[in-house]
């Protein structure tokens, strides 16, 4: 019994060289790239659509984010000339307006906030009252709120961070780390876009269109969840790129890394302008959402034929822990996570016919352009 089983196992020919788990932005890539270099590739999801949480759907003629707000930004030549073979990038430009109790506060850190904040007129000014500010800070920042003082003085980070950072994490910011707010540019220009980079923009007629150009003629399974038969998928493939969470892998047997997950209430409003912005973040403790997007203003309120739209939908964002069945999105990218994540890849190390990859696989905050770029770099390794 015994050694049929061992024939049919070793003396079946596998359909596909790879078997990809996940068909966001990693997993889509590497099919795409495994496809042009004569792989056979297929690509399994456990949704019933395409693109992760990238993925878009049109409702009332608006591409709607159905999983959060996506903006494509990058420095990467390759990785922008490598997305545009697949859509075309509208101007868009992301500058949230962050509202403080009623307040309206232009975001990245610039002089137009410097000048609401404290009224100060030239970057000089400016300057003068940060410094002034970030004296309480002594030495190399510990934390994210060390941090934020240190970089925008206390006034901005009491009404712009402090609220707005702890509901998204759950956490004081005494307890997260400093590099989460380097992320956002500060500035002594008038200069509202949110991202240094040097090309920006959202795929026109949407994210899944983009992801469906990348898979096109490759085998896709929506609708299957790899962990709950994995043996199964495995003897489909050679080997297996798999892109969701690495400890969900392992079964969690070394422990459960944290994640943040977010919970949308979205609705469409019979208006055509709700806040006259994509984004607006509730930097307050008190409201209990983190911001809200308002989809049709990254299309610039337009339809595909550039006819304006009478309705609007709008999306809240509420920010909360991970839990057994909801989504992760966010790693918690903390000591605590970042050495149980270092456990769980020593095994994934010692894996031969799998490699774990993007946000999840990788436990990395990682964003799209950075997503791009290491599935690239993977691609270049694995693939020759
Ligand atoms: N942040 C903030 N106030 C804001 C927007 C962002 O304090 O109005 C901080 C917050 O800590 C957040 C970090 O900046 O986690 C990075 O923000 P980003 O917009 O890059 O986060 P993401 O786009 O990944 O949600």
């Amino acid at each position: 019994m015994y050694f049929v089983k061992k024939v049919s196992q070793e003396g079946k020919i596998r359909m596909y060289d790879y078997l990809v788990v996940g068909s966001g932005l990693y997993g889509s890539i590497f099919a795409r790239e495994a496809t042009d270099k004569g792989y056979k590739v297929l690509v399994i999801d456990k949704r019933d659509h395409v693109g992760g949480n990238i993925y878009t759907e049109k409702v009332e003629g608006i591409n709607f984010h159905k999983y959060g707000a996506h903006i494509f930004h990058t420095n990467n030549k390759e990785v922008w000339d490598y997305l545009n073979r697949f859509c075309t990038f509208n101007r868009f430009t992301n500058s949230p307006v962050a509202n403080y109790k009623g307040e309206l506060y232009s975001m990245p850190f610039n002089m137009y906030t410097f000048n609401k904040m404290w009224g100060v007129v030239t970057p000089e000014e400016a300057e003068t009252k940060i410094e002034e500010q970030k004296k309480e800070i002594v030495g190399e920042p510990k934390n994210l709120e060390e941090q934020a003082i240190s970089l925008v003085g206390r006034d901005i980070y009491e009404k712009l961070i402090k609220g707005y950072t702890e509901k998204q994490w759950g956490r004081d910011c005494k307890d997260l780390p400093a590099f989460i707010i380097k992320r956002l540019p500060v500035r002594l220009t008038f200069d509202n876009n949110y991202f240094n980079a040097l090309y920006q923009g959202i795929p026109i007629g949407g994210y899944t269109k983009m992801i469906k150009n990348i898979l096109e003629d490759i085998d896709v399974k929506l609708s299957e969840d790899y962990l709950d038969r994995k043996e199964y998928w495995n003897n489909q493939a050679k080997k297996v790129i798999y892109t969701g969470p690495i400890d969900a892998f392992y079964e969690y047997k070394l422990g459960t890394l944290e994640y943040r997950s977010v919970r949308f209430e979205s609705e469409v409003l019979d208006k055509p302008n709700f806040q006259g912005n994509a984004a607006v973040n509730y930097t307050d403790r008190e409201t209990p959402w983190t911001r809200i997007i308002e989809h049709k203003w990254f299309e610039f309120g337009k339809d595909e034929n550039g006819n304006d739209l009478s309705k609007t939908i709008i999306s809240k964002e509420y920010s909360s822990e991970w839990e057994p069945g909801d989504e992760p999105y966010y790693p918690v990218n903390d000591e605590k996570n970042g050495q149980l994540y270092a456990k769980y890849k020593e095994l994934a190390d010692q894996e031969t016919n799998m490699i774990f990859g993007g946000r999840l696989g990788e436990y990395k905050y990682y964003d799209m352009d950075a997503t791009v770029a290491s599935v690239l770099e993977m691609c270049k390794k694995e693939l020759n």
